[in-house]
């Protein structure tokens, strides 16, 4: 079991498997990105042996992301094997939905249950601002798909940005309910810099929650995936609203997650810059896991007790963008 230095037990690992997608979302990625070497990456085999050293100190929920997961190539392989190798409670993925079609037969044969699935936008125009070369269509028809898959639960993401999809709030909770979804919406964070200034963007979740409670019936709910987010559910629905605040309320003191990135660092919290590089550790022993196993151990200890993002000086916390530490 591994417990960090705030007594927080750790059960739950995101890996991101690429720092590649095939969108660019403006609050996500600059314009231009300039993505890793191929030959920098874990490869899926490193990935896949990383996730059965966790399973074996304790961690029973896995979340694949990214970047865009599923553009990664072989990933099918990757969910099949992490499917096969672990005693898992819960595999998941964090996806744009944009590969879902042909994607999604496949999760749920691999044992993936829940999946959430990033929606900033129900009209084109927006979208396509938002993610600057995503196709709104091909995401919907993604959805579609996955809904008739018969996933146990589909949840959407959205981060809301001022002066862009801010006032979509309530189509995309109407969009949740009748497709009986759930729906986060995420504080923006200042993960890497971006072309606009996140102090005059982020939307807080204490406004969003009061327009919400004007317009539906909504009764706080005890509901937690044991993450961040505080669950609101819409009465005579299926649909429970997560609200993701890490401005507006932080959530660390309950945090049991750490982060793989795509190069194989072991990132203690999404906005600190400590971490482990476990590549180095992975190459040279690779028929050996326990310096891999005192590695993790020992990084407890470097777990900060909370983020301290501060959108007021618009400068990021890290420099790294949320795709490369994983989402
Ligand atoms: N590409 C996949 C997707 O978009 O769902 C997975 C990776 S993405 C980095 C994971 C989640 O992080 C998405 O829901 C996205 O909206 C969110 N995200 C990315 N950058 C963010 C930021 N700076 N602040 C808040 N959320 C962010
Ligand atoms: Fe890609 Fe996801 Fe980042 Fe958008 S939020 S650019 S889809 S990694």
């Amino acid at each position: 079991m591994l417990v960090d230095q705030f007594n927080r037990k750790i059960n739950y690992l995101r890996v991101s498997v690429t720092d590649r997608c095939d969108f660019r979302c403006v609050y996500c990625m600059s314009e231009k990105m300039t993505f890793m070497a191929k030959s920098d990456l874990l490869s899926l085999e490193e990935i896949a042996r990383v996730i059965r050293i966790f399973n074996g100190l304790g961690v029973e929920k896995v979340r694949i992301t990214g970047g865009e997961p599923l553009v990664r190539k072989n990933i099918d392989w990757l969910f099949q094997t992490i499917n096969k190798e672990n005693n898992l409670k819960e595999l998941t993925l964090t996806t744009n939905g944009s590969q879902l079609k042909n994607k999604a037969s496949m999760l749920k044969k691999s044992g993936v249950e829940r999946i959430n699935i990033s929606l900033d936008s129900l009209n084109p125009d927006i979208f396509k601002r938002m993610t600057r070369i995503g196709r709104l269509n091909k995401v919907l028809e993604g959805i579609k798909h996955a809904k008739k898959i018969g996933f146990k639960k589909i949840k959407l993401n959205v981060v809301l940005m001022k002066n862009l999809n801010g006032f979509e709030v309530f189509n995309l909770v109407d969009f949740a309910i009748d497709s009986g979804f759930d729906i986060s919406f995420i504080e923006e964070m200042p993960l890497g810099g971006t072309q606009f200034n996140r102090s005059e963007t982020s939307v807080s979740n204490d406004d969003i929650l009061s327009s919400l409670q004007n317009h539906y019936q909504l009764s706080e709910s005890s509901f937690t995936t044991g993450g961040p987010a505080n669950y609101w559910q819409v009465k005579n629905s299926r649909t429970k609203i997560g609200l993701i605040s890490p401005h507006s309320h932080n959530f660390c003191g309950t945090c049991n997650r750490v982060r793989i990135s795509c190069k194989g660092e072991l990132f203690l919290c999404l906005g600190h810059e400590e971490k482990i590089e476990l590549l180095p550790l992975i190459k040279a022993n690779p028929y050996d896991d326990s310096p891999i196993i005192e590695a993790i151990i020992n990084s407890m200890k470097l777990k900060p007790e909370s983020h301290t993002f501060d959108l007021s000086d618009n400068q990021p916390a890290v420099i790294r963008f949320m795709s490369h530490t994983g989402g």
